[in-house]
């Protein structure tokens, strides 16, 4: 298999519209047109195109993975969030326990007889 240059098969590939990121290794932060596409061995010594971080000497690799939007609240063309958290796992709350946690109601006993 031939190492696909397309950038836009690339999942870690910046977005099409450039926006603002900072990068995790560096914490520098730029446009996401100026991530450059190198070639670079991977761990396993494979050749591999990688988006990487423009700051000289910066080993941060791949938007979305080390570098990552500015703005938390970005999301790409597509509606996908550059962010690696679901937020759609909040609702799974129905594991109450049964306890009850209100404090049984205070006994009144100021059964004062009220001397008319
Ligand atoms: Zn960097």
């Amino acid at each position: 298999m031939d190492t696909p240059d397309d950038p836009t098969s690339d999942p870690f590939g910046p977005p099409t519209i450039p926006t603002l990121v900072g990068c995790l290794h560096c914490h520098q932060e730029y446009e996401s047109y100026l991530i450059e596409r190198r070639q670079e061995p991977d761990s396993d010594g494979v050749q591999r195109w990688w988006w990487c971080c423009p700051v000289p000497g910066c080993g941060g690799r791949g938007f979305g993975f080390d570098i990552l939007p500015v703005d938390p609240a970005w999301r790409s063309e597509d509606g996908s969030s550059g962010w690696v958290y679901d937020e759609e796992d909040e609702e799974d709350d129905d594991e109450f326990d049964d306890e009850p946690d209100a404090p049984p109601p205070p006994k009144k006993d100021d059964d004062i007889d009220i001397p008319w």
